[in-house]
């Protein structure tokens, strides 16, 4: 019981032992598979339970078409030579991308090479 209430954690990563404040427990969908995960985020601004990839942003396909009617004018940098969109789409919001450990590690290491390599997780 008195484990639960804990404000923290100790868990072991090979022989070291650390100590980690959880700032919150989230709940998140996989992008790929749909289920759900449990997340566990530290104040030291790392987590474990899912992969976080980043905040992506969406557009409508108004958005993008608009922006491609804008066109594209040239620009260097770094002596190359890009092409850079006149208007960027605006997006209409932006979404996390969540993928569940299964989906990470099942799309990085196909079940072929896992059994190969000896690698199960
Ligand atoms: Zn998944």
């Amino acid at each position: 019981m008195l484990h639960f209430c804990a404000p923290f954690v100790i868990y072991s990563v090979g022989t070291m032992a650390q100590k980690k404040t959880i700032k919150k427990r989230l709940q998140k969908d996989c992008v790929v598979c749909g289920k759900q995960m449990r997340v566990i985020s530290y104040i030291d601004r790392s987590y474990r339970g899912g992969h976080y990839f980043g905040k992506h942003p969406l557009f409508t396909d108004e958005a993008l078409a608009e922006a491609h009617k804008a066109g594209t004018h040239e620009e260097v940098m770094g002596g190359r030579v890009i092409h850079v969109m006149n208007k960027n789409p605006i997006p209409y919001d932006y979404a996390e991308y969540w993928e569940c450990p299964k989906c990470y590690w099942g799309a990085r290491y196909p079940k072929k090479d896992r059994q190969e390599s000896g690698f199960l997780g």
